[in-house]
């Protein structure tokens, strides 16, 4: 199976080179989902365009009939963020022209459209694939009359050119799989929405994180959430309908690398959920694994209280208990002291699963992140 490579402009730079992506789309025997999975939104998260190259190079050596429908995969999504590469010290995740995260800038429908609740009470009784073949109807008219608006002005700022091409790729998807990797060193997980744990665990991964708390403004939120409020406001006419979309952002591994470990289990797990899914004729295992579950209004990010020099820190993976040392950091001083060494304990039990690359920190910077479990 060759897959349909076809390349769209981005944006053109003061140096007059063009800014690009590179699209590969598979399309199988059979008619079926479609799945949308890019990788590199942020410019320092490297490994995900490790886990679509094996993709690539798995389905390249299958027949047609392997893929049921369609898998549109998008590498190096970001150009502009991944030549900038670096994170915190930089600015891969932010675009040094504007400041705005890459993963905060997309379109969201629930915002745009207003009047959910009143489609929702004209289709309360068509069958689930009518109202969804209506609703996602909606939604692309609404995207293109967005983009024709912002098309027919003279200016169009730089994210709103990064989000009119990536979410015009995905917004057709059935599934949405954005790759990523932490800003600094971090264990292998992924963040769902509402609804979708059993997809969530389909990846086996360390854990998932419910986003119980979110905009709309990041790519997989973007796609999903106006289906969430649909489902809401049909729930609320009595009617009980869980589409089959679903929306995952999986973080794997560390920022400026490509981690061998977490690159084979995104692999893996993108095989298994797309299998599962019935996209792929990959065999499927039979178990559904367990996999811990948190949401991120329980999760800490740990702050320097002082400026210093973090001397050592727990790894990602440790579990900590109220009184246990998280980090010790190395405080100087221009006060004619001798120089301390301060053990920052956690004021909570959890489990500690990204710490910071920086070990200079000024007071206010992050240091590491903690989690509690369902
Ligand atoms: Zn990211």
């Amino acid at each position: 199976m060759e897959p349909l490579i076809f390349t769209l402009p981005l944006m053109q730079m003061a140096s007059g080179d063009t800014l690009s992506l590179q699209v590969y789309e598979f399309t199988g025997a059979t008619a079926g989902k479609t799945a949308y999975i890019q990788a590199n939104l942020h410019g320092a998260e490297l490994a995900g365009n490790a886990v679509i190259h094996r993709l690539i190079q798995h389905l390249s050596a299958q027949p047609p009939d392997y893929l049921a429908g369609t898998l549109r995969l998008v590498p190096v999504c970001n150009p502009l963020g991944v030549n900038t590469r670096a994170h915190n010290f930089a600015s891969g995740r932010y675009n040094p022209y504007d400041g705005r995260d890459y993963n905060r800038i997309f379109w969201d429908y629930e915002k745009a459209a207003g009047d959910i609740a009143g489609f929702a009470e004209a289709h309360r009784n068509s069958a689930a694939a009518d109202i969804l073949q209506a609703y996602r109807h909606q939604i692309q008219a609404a995207f293109q009359r967005e983009r024709e608006a912002i098309q027919a002005a003279p200016h169009l700022p730089v994210h709103q050119l990064y989000r009119n091409q990536l979410q015009s790729l995905a917004l057709d998807a059935d599934y949405v799989i954005d790759l990523h990797t932490s800003s600094n060193r971090g264990l292998t997980y992924l963040y769902f929405m509402e609804g979708r744990s059993l997809g969530a665990r389909l990846f086996n991964l360390d854990f998932a994180i419910l986003l119980d708390d979110y905009d709309g403004d990041a790519f997989d939120e973007a796609f999903l959430k106006p289906w969430l409020a649909l489902e809401r406001s049909l729930s609320d006419l009595g009617r009980t309908v869980q589409f089959d979309l679903e929306a995952y952002t999986l973080e794997l591994g560390s920022g400026m690398d490509l981690e061998a470990p977490a690159v084979e289990r995104g692999y893996q797990g993108v095989m298994r959920y797309l299998s599962h899914k019935g996209v792929l004729e990959a065999p499927i295992p039979a178990d559904v694994p367990e996999m811990p579950l948190s949401r991120t209004s329980q999760v800490t990010k740990y702050y320097a209280a002082t400026g210093g020099l973090i001397e050592s820190r727990v790894d990602p993976g440790t579990w900590v208990r109220p009184g246990d040392g998280l980090y010790t950091l190395l405080r100087f001083n221009k006060s004619g002291l001798l120089p301390e060494a301060v053990v920052q304990q956690s004021d909570r039990a959890g489990m500690v699963f990204d710490v910071a690359t920086n070990r200079a920190v000024n007071q206010g910077e992050y240091i590491l992140a903690l989690m509690q479990f369902d």
